[in-house]
């Protein structure tokens, strides 16, 4: 598992992403790629090279990753750094079936569901917010949500989105990924093995990347939203719905 670096960027596609103040996209430029809108400098600042002196405009703003997903990456790459401990002849026959690193995959899925959690809300944030809730409510599940909740919002199937943005092996790797999840909560230890968790950590940049186009491509348009980094607004829409239906 040493191959890949341990100096790797965990942050991928977040490093110097913003939100557009204009139309809510995702963005690591000074132009929206987007609506085309630019950036006001906060300041500009000189700098002198070779004798000369030039101006250059100075930008502030708050970037996109929240500290949900932020934390999560943290854990992940603290799994995936540790030392593996020694097997014991006692957990020999564990260690035979499952990767000693199997939280590396809980925790991606777990940044995954929370990554489309933001993106949904993001949607529905356009509805009146009584239908929001409602429709998160009855599609609760990940799998009802890439699928009948997906299509329904935005008249696509996810794949074709993903195909489209270029992205096709991600969504190939995130059925693989739930598929072998699932069976490993239902009893199968051995579905999540070292080479699961290696492709995992090495498809990480890909899968962020592919979020974020599929953010700006479904989520753009509504600059009331919240933003993705706004944990506290996300987690009024959550625990709203989580409020139980009447009856
Ligand atoms: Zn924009």
């Amino acid at each position: 598992m040493e191959a890949i670096s341990r100096d790797r960027s965990w942050l991928g596609p977040w490093s110097g992403l913003i939100h557009c103040g204009k139309c809510h996209a995702l963005m690591s430029e000074s132009r929206c790629p987007c609506c085309g809108h630019a950036l006001e400098p906060d300041h500009w600042t000189t700098v002198t090279v070779d004798g000369r002196e030039h101006k250059l405009p100075a930008y502030i703003n708050p970037g996109a990753l929240s500290w949900t997903a932020h934390s999560l990456l943290g854990l992940m790459k603290r799994e995936w750094e540790r030392p593996l401990l020694p097997e014991e002849p006692s957990t020999a026959p564990l260690a035979k079936q499952c990767s000693q690193r199997v939280l590396v995959v809980i925790l991606f899925w777990t940044l995954f569901e929370y990554l489309m959690d933001q993106l949904f809300q993001t949607a529905l944030n356009r509805l009146p917010h009584g239908v929001g809730v409602d429709l998160l409510r009855r599609h609760q599940s990940i799998g009802s949500r890439m699928d009948r909740l997906y299509t329904m919002l935005f008249d696509a199937r996810i794949k074709a989105d993903l195909d489209a943005l270029e992205h096709s092996v991600v969504y190939d790797h995130l059925q693989k990924i739930q598929s072998r999840r699932n069976d490993f909560i239902h009893g199968n230890a051995d579905a999540i093995d070292d080479d699961l968790v290696r492709e995992t950590v090495e498809r990480l940049p890909d899968v962020q990347a592919a979020w974020v186009a599929l953010y700006n491509l479904r989520c753009t348009g509504d600059p009331s939203a919240p933003r993705v980094y706004e944990d506290e607004r996300h987690g009024e829409f959550v625990r709203q719905n989580e409020r139980p239906s009447p009856p």
